[in-house]
């Protein structure tokens, strides 16, 4: 059932509480909802709420790009062991991942933003696209005050960049200060980097730690255009001259179609 194909179901209030969005999301798409997360704050006060609800009977996926953190790997290990759930781990189709690094070396997102969005393309952004054709719904960890170009984040919407299933932020609106108290309220699992100024995490050759006033994500892909808008393409696609050059790029990079 995708959401462009009509509207099948109750949409929550728009007052609704997290906790209350989460409930509607799990009970309204059963097992072809599931939680994305990449293990950052927002992702495990949404998998703390999402175990306590189901008792740990619930999907999670993430990508596992290649390039992650070991203290990520060791956030999965513990997850699995305080809520008894087996993350989902995507992969990059190994052709593709190849004749990127074969074309481009291992560490082209260092040479140019059309690269870099390369990168992520592969793998991040394909191997989403993949399992979201399998799903109704997809829950993320999004919220408002993260960045400029989340400011019009609904707590519910369709996605239509995924072909018009259910996107389902339930922290949209929640602030930075309340998703660390639920945290330690909860005793919830936490990423390590935080502990060494890293308020946003993504793989380890693009993240860096944050110098005191920089916003939360100047540490992801430093080395751009400060006005750049900090995404890999899972969100926010690329536009403009970027885009034409990224698309050069990708088409490049993918085997032929026999
Ligand atoms: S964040 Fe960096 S290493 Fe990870 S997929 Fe994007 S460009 Fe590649």
């Amino acid at each position: 059932m995708r959401a462009s194909s009509g509207s099948k179901f109750r949409w929550p209030a728009r007052d609704a509480s997290a906790e209350d969005v989460l409930r509607w999301a799990l009970d309204e798409f059963g097992d072809k909802v599931a939680i994305s997360t990449s293990f950052q704050a927002t992702g495990m006060v949404i998998l703390d709420m999402a175990a306590c609800l189901t008792g740990g009977d619930v999907r999670v996926f993430s990508l596992d790009t290649g390039r992650i953190h070991q203290e990520t790997y060791d956030l999965i290990v513990a997850v699995r062991k305080r809520y008894g759930i087996n993350v989902e781990m995507l992969t990059p189709d190994s052709v593709e991942l190849s004749r990127m690094l074969t074309m481009h070396g291992p560490n082209l997102f260092y040479e140019a933003t059309a690269k870099r969005r390369l990168c992520c393309e592969i793998r991040k952004v394909r191997p989403l696209k993949r399992k979201l054709a399998t799903l109704d719904a997809w829950i993320v960890g999004l919220r408002k005050s993260q960045s400029q170009a989340r400011e019009a984040l609904d707590a519910v919407s369709l996605d239509e960049e995924h072909g018009g299933l259910v996107k389902i932020a339930p922290l949209a609106n929640w602030s930075e200060e309340r998703v660390w108290d639920y945290i330690r309220r909860n005793d919830v699992p936490y990423h390590k980097l935080y502990d060494q100024n890293y308020p946003s995490i993504g793989c380890a050759p693009c993240t860096r730690p944050t110098k005191p006033g920089e916003p939360p994500r100047a540490g992801r892909w430093w080395w751009e255009d400060e006005d750049a808008d900090k995404e890999c393409g899972i969100h926010v696609s690329p536009t403009g001259q970027l885009r034409r050059s990224f698309d050069v790029l990708l088409e490049e990079v993918l085997p032929p179609i026999r």
